[in-house]
């Protein structure tokens, strides 16, 4: 039977290191492939050209390197790009560029499609496929960066996991994937500079508390009364917000670090006082800051963004109670890259 080549980028460097001396060859070998795959970006073994010829054969002839490839890419008015990102086995995934004045954020995928049943997310239609690999998370913040070197002459500022997927259901991937963008041997950035954003799965969260990362939490809130939010985001039924506040506590409690939630008002669903009163309960229970964030339309009648007043009203009664809050404008809307259109579609 022929043996099925493995992907030589989900090896550690220390595995790799342990591959050449296993095959009876110097360790050092496993450091310099390691560079050509992730400092170099190498895509074929033949252009590795410190290694012997015998030797790039050898893993020609036994590994793969699998890469991702921006299949096309959409340009907004306001300087969004969008990517679809084309994976070795032929799926699509879409990450988005955005910059301001001051600085490029990516924004990354981390399933193909999502396991979530969010009502009013684009994404949530294409069901989940299967998950990203560190490599093929890490690659669309790799491809971001020269992008915005190119467009921009400057490079990537803040990454935020807000892409396709719940970050949380691909825990371990995900992870990795952060680890090799500010560790030495991948891109050095700042943890601070990433945020994980989450629709709201307690026990994750709790995971995630107890490895103490560096990064910053979001949660996808939308509505603190549950017989609302399990309406809109259904998997609420299993995850009741009793148990994402204990998951918040818990975090606050390990990592001492706010919390941003993330909040759309959308007309006759959450735009009454009643709504406010509830988010504002919520806002008690750990430090935070609100984001209140433009609903950008994916043509479902149930969902209309709420009135100017509705939103000054959140705005104000945050406000009035002492909690941060900041009305966000939607980018790349005119490309379908705006938040919670990420669909395949072009
Ligand atoms: N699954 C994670 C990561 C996706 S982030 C999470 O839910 O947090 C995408 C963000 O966009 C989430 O805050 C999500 O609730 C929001 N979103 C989804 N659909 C949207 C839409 N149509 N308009 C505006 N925001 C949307």
């Amino acid at each position: 039977m022929k043996e099925t080549k493995k992907d030589i980028r989900s090896y550690t460097q220390d595995e790799l290191r342990e591959y050449f001396v296993d095959q009876g060859q110097q360790a050092f070998r496993g450091n310099q492939v390691y560079e050509w795959l992730w400092k170099k970006g190498a895509h074929h073994f033949e252009d590795m050209t410190n290694l012997s010829k015998e030797t790039r054969a050898f893993l020609q002839e036994h590994f793969v390197i699998n890469h991702i490839k921006v299949d096309h890419m959409q340009r907004s008015k306001d300087g969004t790009i969008k990517n679809a990102v084309k994976l070795h086995d032929g799926l699509t995934v879409e990450s988005v560029m955005i910059p301001t004045p001051t600085r490029t954020t990516a924004c990354v995928s981390s399933q193909v499609g999502c396991s979530l049943n969010c009502e009013f997310c684009a994404t949530a239609r294409l069901k989940r496929m299967r998950n990203l690999n560190p490599d093929e998370i890490y690659d669309q913040v790799v491809a971001i960066d020269q992008q915005s070197r190119s467009y921009h002459n400057r490079p990537l500022s803040n990454i935020v996991f807000m892409g396709m997927g719940e970050p949380l259901m691909n825990y371990n991937n995900v992870i990795k994937s952060i680890d090799k963008i500010t560790g030495d041997d991948g891109l050095g950035m700042s943890p601070k500079r990433i945020t994980l954003s989450t629709s709201g799965v307690p026990k994750m969260m709790k995971k995630l508390a107890d490895d103490r990362p560096r990064f910053n939490l979001a949660l996808s809130l939308h509505s603190a009364i549950d017989e609302k939010r399990v309406k809109i985001m259904p998997f609420n039924e299993q995850f009741p917000l009793e148990d994402i506040k204990d998951a918040l506590r818990y975090w606050y409690d390990k990592t001492g670090t706010r919390v941003t939630y993330e909040y759309v008002v959308w007309k006759g669903i959450n735009d009454t006082k009643e709504d406010i009163d509830a988010l504002i309960d919520f806002c008690k229970v750990i430090p935070c800051k609100v984001n209140i964030i433009e609903y950008n339309s994916i043509d479902d009648a149930r969902f209309e963004q709420a009135s100017k007043q509705a939103v000054d009203a959140y705005e104000r009664e945050l406000n009035r109670y002492g909690f941060t809050v900041n009305v966000r404008r939607s980018r790349g809307k005119d490309i379908d890259a705006a938040c919670g259109q990420l669909a395949n579609k072009e």
